[in-house]
C-alpha cells in the first residue's frame, strides 16, 4: 500500500468542521489560488510520508475528535486518501470532511475511480479553490463564498448537489 504524504496534522481543531477535529494537511496542490491560506502545501514532495496505519492510530489517540483532510488537496493522492476514509468509516463512528479546490460538477464528469471511491467514504466535500474577489469571514468552515459544504452521500443519491447544513 502506497503511503500519503502529510504536511502537517493538527489535533482537537474547530475550524475545519464541526466539533473537534483532527485535520490532517495532505501535501500537494495544483489550483495556486491567489491569497492562498497555505502556499507551502503546494509542493508535492513538502512534509513527511505516513502510512494508513500510522494514521489510523493518531486519529484513533482521540476518541473524541472526528476527521478533515485538507491540505494541499487530498484529490491528488485519493487512491490512498480513500482506503483511509474507508478504515476510518468502517472502523470508527468518526465523520470526515474532506477540502479540494477542484468543483463538485468537474469531479463527477471526470470519474476518476479512485476519487470515487474517496466520495463514498466522506460525509462532507468542501470545493472549490479559494476566490480572493469571493472572500468572506462570516463564512463557515470555508474562505470564499464560491465553495460549497456538500453533503456527499445525499448528493450522490439524488445526482444533484445538496448542500451540507448544521
Ligand atoms: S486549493 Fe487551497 S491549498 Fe490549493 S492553492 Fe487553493 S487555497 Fe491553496
Amino acid at each position: 500500500m502506497k503511503k500519503l504524504r502529510v504536511l502537517d496534522i493538527v489535533e482537537c481543531t474547530t475550524v475545519d468542521g464541526p466539533g473537534f477535529r483532527t485535520s490532517i494537511y495532505m501535501a500537494g496542490c495544483r489550483h495556486r489560488c491567489l491569497g492562498c491560506h497555505n502556499p507551502e502545501s503546494w509542493n508535492e514532495l513538502a512534509g513527511e510520508e505516513y502510512t494508513v496505519e500510522e494514521l489510523m492510530l493518531v486519529i484513533q489517540s482521540d476518541p473524541i475528535s472526528h476527521v478533515t483532510l485538507s491540505g494541499g488537496d487530498p484529490l491528488l493522492q485519493a487512491e490512498t486518501c480513500a482506503e483511509l476514509c474507508r478504515r476510518i468509516k468502517s472502523e470508527t463512528d468518526k465523520s470526515v470532511w474532506c477540502y479540494t479546490g477542484y468543483v463538485w460538477e468537474d469531479i463527477i464528469a471526470q470519474a476518476n475511480p479512485h476519487v470515487m471511491s474517496l466520495l463514498h467514504h466522506i460525509d462532507v466535500l468542501v470545493d472549490g479553490p479559494f476566490v480572493l474577489a469571493q472572500r468572506d469571514v462570516e463564512l463557515l468552515f470555508r474562505g470564499s463564498s464560491n465553495q460549497r459544504l456538500i453533503d456527499v452521500q445525499k448528493t450522490l443519491v439524488s445526482g444533484r448537489v445538496e448542500e451540507w447544513h448544521r
